[in-house]
């Protein structure tokens, strides 16, 4: 098994408000991670905060993402962006099925699949997004919708194409809301995503695949999530918008 090399990316949701905003917290947030190795830092912007924050990460070594990206290359499609566009931008990953596009923005499996596929032909990495509801969560199924979304979502992806997806376990009713999973939680799940993945691809594929937790992290949180065997990063929101705070979750112990 190669060493999974941790990854920490800060999901900036529709935030922060303005372009000057965003570049400011993109060099602060460079600037208090500066040195620091053995861990790939990214951010994922808005659309249009992209090529600045590039810019203001530029000798950084922090990479830069994007939140959704549209399944056609160009054409008829009113308020779509690509992955040929990402790509021009800079951008190297794409998230994919996030719990706030699942619901709000009502994007199915298929669709997702159809995404996953399309940022891995350009040699992008999705980043996909996976997790329970509250009411699932209660009923003891994590597990089992974990399993559904990882069978539609990853559907026709080939072991090969493995080594560029990045899983992101985020329970939705930890999203947003202060309840951050326990390491206890987090780390079985996590490890049932690792079997998951060995039964489709081999134990040598899945031992390879990076796995974030996502849902409220914050730095009183991080250590212990990241001291989880099958826990190789993080996918924050709220507190990726504070520089200080991403900062010291990039610095987790
Ligand atoms: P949160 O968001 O850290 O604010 O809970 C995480 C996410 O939605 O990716």
């Amino acid at each position: 098994m190669m060493a999974r090399t941790p990854i920490i990316t800060g999901n900036w949701k529709m935030n922060p408000g303005d372009m000057a905003s965003a570049v400011q917290l993109a060099a602060d947030v460079a600037a208090q991670t500066k040195g620091l190795e053995g861990v790939e830092v990214g951010i994922i912007p808005p659309y249009p905060f992209v090529p600045p924050v590039r810019d203001a990460l530029k000798g950084s070594g922090i990479t830069v993402g994007a939140q959704n990206a549209f399944v056609e290359d160009k054409g008829a499609f009113t308020g779509a962006v690509s992955t040929t566009m990402l790509l021009s931008v800079g951008c190297e990953y794409v998230l994919c099925g996030h719990s706030e596009r699942r619901t709000i923005f009502k994007e199915d499996n298929a669709l997702i699949n159809s995404k996953v596929l399309k940022v891995l032909s350009k040699n992008m990495r999705p980043i996909l997004c996976i997790g329970e509801s509250k009411e699932e969560y209660e009923s003891g199924l994590n597990k089992e919708v974990c399993a559904v979304q990882l069978g539609k979502n990853l559907a026709g992806v080939t072991a090969e194409q493995m080594k560029d997806v990045v899983i992101a376990y985020e329970p939705v009713w930890a999203i947003g809301t202060g309840l951050v999973a326990t390491p206890e939680v987090a780390q079985s799940v996590h490890a049932y995503i690792r079997s998951w993945l060995a039964g489709k691809y081999g134990q040598a594929v899945a031992d390879d695949v990076r796995i974030q937790y996502g849902g409220s992290v914050t730095p009183e949180s991080v250590d212990d999530l990241m001291a989880c065997p099958d826990i190789d990063g993080a996918l924050v929101g709220g507190a990726s918008l504070v520089a200080d705070k991403f900062a010291r979750i990039c610095r987790f112990q």
